[in-house]
């Protein structure tokens, strides 16, 4: 909600307008009082309409105020010392009322309990300011002249405490705000309130009959009050109270009634403090009625926000216990395939080299799709425990696109579609993770293939837009419909097809939107019957100025390929062991096996290998243990862990234990060999 503003939006326009309402009412006010010849300035209608200025239109209407106190005192012919003094009180006022009220933080709805201390603390105490200053000037004055001009402090100040009371309010309600919808019974209820009022007010302020058979008509005017306050809101008692105080203040002025011991003046003064204890009250009563409301019409909408959650969690519920199933059955397709290789290969053991290569190549591939779902799994679960790391470096689009379009055209080639790629004649250089990136157009460009019929076409554009990059896929396939375009990103959530076509475990396109975010980019999509079309905009970032970490603090520096390196494979499983060897040595490498932690010391002993792959499940000493007993030894060779879990935690636990670096298993020959690479031969 706005506080007070400092500026008013027409400067110029705002001060013609306070000018003329508060020069007019001014003049109005000393109108009516030199017709009865009371003493003058009795009421301060302008005090409330300078507060009220300053709150609508900022303090710079501060001009119009001064300009118009000046106007009005030479109009009523007063000394020009004491007009002077007057306008500097009555611009200082308001603008003090305005500092206070903006700190204190005020708003204009005044639908708050502190919102109406707020003003009746105003109209208490800095209403003081004009009295104080005329009171302070008329002393000097008749001190300088001669003079015997009559100061009126307590009057004068009740009367613009009065004002500020019930003018402030009313003119910040209604000035400015568009008027409330109400239906006709709500009008006609709030037109029979004021009705009540103005006729109870009139014969109890301007007539001599002011009881009832004995009754206090004080007592009627109260219940209108109170149902005013409870079946309205403030701004229509702002219009009650102003309503009851004119008519109040006009029937002591010319009302008809029977006169008491101390003149009209102290028929005034008591009038004006009988409407000022009123007008507190009910302010009171009003706002913590408004309050009150307010707050269950916010339990309500906290309500609806409750259950709306809810229903969202239901339906993550519903779609990851889907999930689990999805996800159970995609593994046993490649596991199926995965046996029946197996078992074709047991059966016919090395009688077909080509068939056998066949069936391992089957195998392979089956495995890898396995690794991918789950690699998803993890890094979809790494982000959602915000552990996901991205690490940024200058690298080439045109690269990131030819690595990724490598790893899904055999895909695309098998569903015969047509695959065409455009690019900038001028490649970009993006600031960015080149894996994940790759990842988010491998995402992209398989559901493209996976979700478009065989033969259809599938394309891959990317386009500069100033300092942003969009890359676009697009397809011919069966799109997705208008309901769950929306929701596609969220994680587990698949759309049901009953085409059949093939579909996977519903993570690709929640990772793909969250790798897109944390590289400050978004991913959106269009679909309809004609097919789909992704589009990803990626800021084209400079790096960081020199001198900024480097992204991979854990690894030492890099190298180029080692000649051969002496790899120590610890693994209690003999056979994941030996066939690891049987890979290292294949490269070049020279390697031993061992199966417990215990050896691995022992063999420590009398040898010295570059790097010791080490399964931390070891059945003796775990393999952190082992790994801090190596590392307390000194001179130790490069540790990396194999371990199930890729977590943080898990990461960090073999860090400290003095591990290099930590694969997670299963582990290919190339993300070996990646670590390998890093590591330096001795010299
Ligand atoms: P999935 O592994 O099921 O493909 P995604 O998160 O990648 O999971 O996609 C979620 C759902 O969005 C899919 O189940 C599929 O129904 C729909 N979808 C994704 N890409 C496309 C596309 N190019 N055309 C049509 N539907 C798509």
């Amino acid at each position: 909600m706005k506080t007070l503003q400092y500026q008013p939006k027409h400067a110029f326009a705002s001060n013609v307008i306070v000018f003329g309402f508060f020069l007019f009412v001014a003049q109005v006010g000393t109108y009516f009082y030199r017709e009865v010849g009371t003493s003058p300035a009795m009421i301060m209608a302008p005090a409330g309409i300078a507060i009220a200025a300053v709150i609508l239109e900022g303090p710079g209407v501060w001009p119009a105020i001064a300009l118009a106190s000046i106007a009005n005192g030479l109009l009523n012919g007063t000394p020009l010392f004491l007009v002077f003094a007057a306008a500097a009180g009555n611009t200082l006022q308001p603008l003090a009322a305005f500092f206070f009220l903006r700190k204190a933080g005020l708003r204009r709805k005044l639908a708050t309990v502190k919102d109406m201390f707020l003003i009746l603390g105003t109209s208490l105490f800095l209403t003081a300011i004009v009295p104080t200053v005329n009171a302070g000037a008329i002393k000097i004055y008749n001190h300088l002249f001669q003079g015997a001009r009559p100061a009126y402090w307590t009057s004068w100040w009740l009367s613009g405490a009065l004002s500020a009371l019930i003018l402030t309010p009313f003119l910040i309600r209604w000035v400015r705000y568009p008027l409330t919808r109400r239906t006709p019974a709500k009008t006609f209820e709030i037109i029979l309130a004021l009705l009540a009022l103005t006729v109870l007010s009139y014969f109890l302020f301007a007539t001599p009959h002011v009881a009832v058979g004995g009754f206090s008509i004080i007592y009627p005017l109260m219940a209108v009050l109170l149902w005013i306050a409870f079946r309205t809101d403030s701004r229509v008692m702002t219009l009650s109270l102003l309503l009851m105080t004119a008519i109040s203040l006009g029937g002591a002025l010319y009302g008809n009634y029977v006169p008491a011991p101390g003149g009209l003046n102290v028929r005034i003064f008591n009038t004006q403090v009988f409407d000022f204890i009123l007008a507190a009250i009910f302010f009171m009563l009003v706002s913590v009625e408004e309050q009150r409301k307010q707050a269950i019409e916010d339990m309500q909408d906290r309500t609806k926000k409750l259950e709306a959650a809810l229903e969202r969690i239901r339906q993550n519920d519903e779609a990851k216990s889907e999930f689990i199933a999805t996800l159970a059955h995609e593994m046993r397709n490649p596991l199926a395939t995965f046996m029946s290789s197996v078992e074709l290969m047991l059966l016919g053991q090395g009688q077909d080299p080509a068939e056998t290569k066949r069936l391992a190549g089957m195998m392979q591939s089956r495995i890898q799709t396995m690794k991918r779902m789950l690699d998803d799994l993890l890094d979809v679960s790494r982000v959602a425990r915000r552990e996901m790391e991205i690490k940024k470096e200058p690298v080439s689009l045109l690269q990131i696109v030819r690595q990724a379009v490598t790893l899904v055209e055999s895909f695309i080639q098998s569903r015969q579609q047509a695959f065409s790629i455009s690019m900038p004649l001028e490649d970009i250089t993006l600031f960015a993770d080149p894996v994940r990136i790759e990842q988010i157009l491998v995402n992209l460009l398989t559901n493209a293939s996976k979700y478009t019929p065989e033969k259809g076409r599938i394309s891959l554009a990317g386009i500069r837009e100033e300092d942003w990059l969009c890359l676009k896929v697009s397809d011919t396939g069966i799109g997705i419909p208008p309901d769950m375009i929306d929701r596609i990103f969220e994680p587990f959530v698949r759309v049901k097809h009953d085409s059949g076509m093939a579909s996977g475990i519903g993570i690709g396109l929640a990772l793909t939107k969250d790798l897109v975010e944390m590289h400050g980019g978004t991913v959106t999509v269009r679909s309809d019957a004609g097919g789909s079309e992704f589009t990803v905009r990626l800021p084209i970032e400079m790096p960081p100025a020199i001198g900024a970490e480097p992204a991979q603090k854990i690894l030492p520096q890099q190298r180029l390929p080692a000649e051969g390196l002496d790899v120590v494979v610890v693994d209690d499983n003999k056979e994941a062991a030996r066939s690891m060897g049987k890979l290292l040595s294949l490269r070049g490498h020279r390697t031993a096996l061992l199966h417990d932690g215990h050896s691995v010391l022992d063999y420590l002993a009398s040898a010295r290998p570059d790097v010791i792959l080490l399964d931390v499940g070891l059945p003796d000493l775990d393999g952190y243990e082992v790994a801090r007993r190596i590392k307390a030894r000194g001179n130790s060779p490069a540790l990396v862990a194999l371990t199930g879990y890729g977590q943080a935690e898990d990461i960090l636990t073999a860090h400290q234990a003095g591990f290099d670096h930590h694969l997670t298993k299963p582990v290919g020959l190339a993300e070996v060999e990646e670590v390998l690479k890093q590591i330096r031969p001795p010299a």
